[in-house]
């Protein structure tokens, strides 16, 4: 069942998504060759608590830490530690926040220091094709639609859409109905209407579509080894259009922490 959120709901998920933006920032601001996906996990963990609120993943499912960090050929899910980020890599940090009761889920895909061509194209394309999907977001537009548009911008560019993994309402839990796939016919499945909040989320490869889970019960990688991007958004749907719970454009004050 579709939990359509009333307008304090989306203004919570609207401060809890300006705490994921900001943590986000501060991310990228630490993501130089030779820092490791743990200290990415522990920067995520205190901006986020600091901050009034709780990163959603930790204890999920029994998921040991506060963000998923998934490098190169990770496509998911992948667990901060020890692993040291290089020049050259890319890396997706998928963060999310609980704040006043209601969950935003939002992830990007940064360059280390400069990226070959490829990964480049893949980035571009993989953050071009969440775009293209969350163009579709307005009541009356169906959820085929979306999926649709990133199978249509990823394919173009000569990628490969993920197809067991999908995006998903968000809101009074982490993942709730409906299931968004990153494929798929147009004007299929259910309608969208007002107060229906959407985590869309393609994962695009480099290589082949395939993917394989790692033996820590988390990681997910591609089949071939090729690189992998993420990109997520929140979005709500509204009377009018839609609106990006988690949009990284709009400018916002740093927010003070405090000593640690
Ligand atoms: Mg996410
Ligand atoms: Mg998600």
């Amino acid at each position: 069942m579709i939990y359509k959120k009333s307008g304090e709901e989306i203004a919570l998920m609207r401060r809890g998504g300006a705490i994921l933006v900001d943590t986000l920032n501060r991310l990228e601001e630490a993501l130089l060759p030779g820092i490791t996906t743990g200290e990415l996990d522990a920067i995520a963990e205190r901006s986020i608590t600091a901050q009034g609120a709780k990163p959603s993943f930790k204890g999920y499912r029994g998921f040991p830490a506060s963000i998923c960090t998934s490098p190169n050929h990770v496509i998911v899910h992948g667990i901060p530690g020890p692993v040291m980020l290089e020049e050259g890599d890319i890396v997706s940090l998928d963060v999310g926040v609980l704040y006043g009761g209601m969950h935003v889920d939002s992830a990007w895909t940064f360059p280390v220091g400069q990226v070959d061509p490829a990964k480049a194209a893949l980035l571009k394309a993989s953050e071009a094709a969440l775009e293209g999907a969350i163009a579709r977001c307005r009541p009356g537009a169906r959820l085929g639609d979306v999926g649709h548009a990133v199978e249509v911008v990823a394919e173009a560019a000569g990628f490969s859409v993920v197809r067991e993994y999908v995006g998903h309402g968000v809101g009074r839990s982490l993942h709730e109905d409906p299931q968004i796939p990153n494929y798929g016919p147009p004007g299929r499945r259910e309608v969208l209407g007002a107060g229906m909040t959407l985590a869309i989320e393609p994962m695009i490869n480099a290589g082949g579509a395939a993917t394989r889970a790692l033996d820590d019960g988390w990681t997910v990688v591609t089949a071939d080894g090729a690189p992998s991007a993420h990109f997520e958004h929140t979005v709500a749907i509204l009377t009018e259009g839609h609106e990006v719970l988690t949009s990284r454009t709009h400018a916002r004050p740093p927010v003070a922490l405090g000593a640690s």
